[in-house]
């Protein structure tokens, strides 16, 4: 932390970068990030990068978007594996801090802080601010609250350590309201019962392996994006039979098929990075140049359920 510290003393600027398709980690790290270190270097101009198009940013209040001045910058990259995935020009940086917890596939930073073990990238910077015994802004701590949240189901994962509570206790000490945070997530709309009967409908199965898949048309009648599409994963996840589930959406602007894969005991990463994907073991993303590849993708995963089985 001392090392991280002078680092970002020696900077006037510096630009907070996370991942494409951010998620609630992703954010949420970012945005702790982004309000700790205004509050502890006012005299700064902190960045934040990434575009800002979301439907989770309502989570995320009262953001400035700071233009960048010519003087050097630090970058910070927080929650992204390989560089390929930050969302941003990281070119135009001097130096960079990479914070990530996901499989270490590229040290990208001059400064690596790669925690593969903890739940979440929110946890480490939870536990950096925590070690420095610096009490958080209120807006920083709900941030990273919901990243830990994110990534580890709610404490649900086996991610989930004796740090993650270390890191939520910390945060909810500085008086966020836990049952607020909760109802801005879980609270659904009379739509998302829609969207869950489709899925329900029309969900397939194969071998131990279900998913759903959402076309363009289909995104549209239910009235969603690609990336909300992808969202409801979850919906096929704890059914005995299925201990690896999906969702697949059309891409109709990049002319790919994005998939979420989860699963259950079962390590689906290795599958993903064949399809230009990647992520943790029970939890990553590929992509599809063609529906012709889903057969293929959905062929590994059977076979890596099998293997188990043996
Ligand atoms: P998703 O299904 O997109 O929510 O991704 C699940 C997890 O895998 C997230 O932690 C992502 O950051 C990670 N992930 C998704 N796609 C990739 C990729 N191409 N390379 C590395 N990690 C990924």
């Amino acid at each position: 932390m001392n090392e991280i510290l002078k680092m970002i003393e020696n900077y006037n600027q510096i630009a907070l970068y996370r991942h494409v398709n951010p998620d609630l980690d992703a954010f949420g790290s970012q945005f702790g990030m982004y309000w700790t270190l205004k509050e502890m270097f006012p005299q700064k101009n902190i960045i934040l990068q990434g575009k800002m198009d979301s439907d989770l940013l309502h989570l995320y209040p009262e953001y400035e978007v700071n233009t960048i001045n010519k003087e050097p910058i630090l970058a910070i990259v927080l929650d992204t594996a390989n560089k390929e995935r930050i969302d941003g020009d990281i070119s135009i940086c001097d130096k960079i801090l990479k914070i990530d917890h996901h499989i270490v596939i590229d040290s990208y930073g001059d400064i690596n802080v790669e925690i593969e073990n903890a739940s979440s990238c929110s946890e480490i910077v939870a536990l950096m601010f925590k070690e420095l015994e610096y009490k958080l802004p209120i807006k920083a701590a709900q941030a990273l609250y919901l990243g830990i949240i994110g990534d580890s189901n709610r404490f649900l994962y086996s991610s989930t350590s004796a740090k993650t509570f270390e890191a939520a206790s910390y945060l909810i000490d500085t008086g966020i309201n836990i049952e607020n945070l909760y109802q801005s997530l879980y609270l659904k709309k009379k739509s998302d019962l829609e969207i869950t009967k489709f899925i329900y409908n029309h969900y397939q199965e194969d071998g131990g392996v279900a998913w759903y898949y959402l076309s363009s048309e289909n995104l549209k009648a239910l009235n969603i994006s690609r990336e909300q599409g992808s969202n409801y994963v979850n919906t096929l996840a704890n059914i005995e039979e299925y201990p690896v589930w999906m969702a697949v959406t059309q891409n109709e602007v990049d002319h790919n098929y994005r998939v979420s894969i989860r699963s259950r005991s079962i390590a689906i990463n290795e599958i993903a990075n064949l399809f230009h994907g990647g992520g943790h073991a029970y939890a990553s993303g590929a992509t599809l140049q063609s529906l012709d590849e889903l057969n293929l993708l959905i062929e590994k995963l059977k076979e890596k359920i099998n293997e188990r089985n043996v």
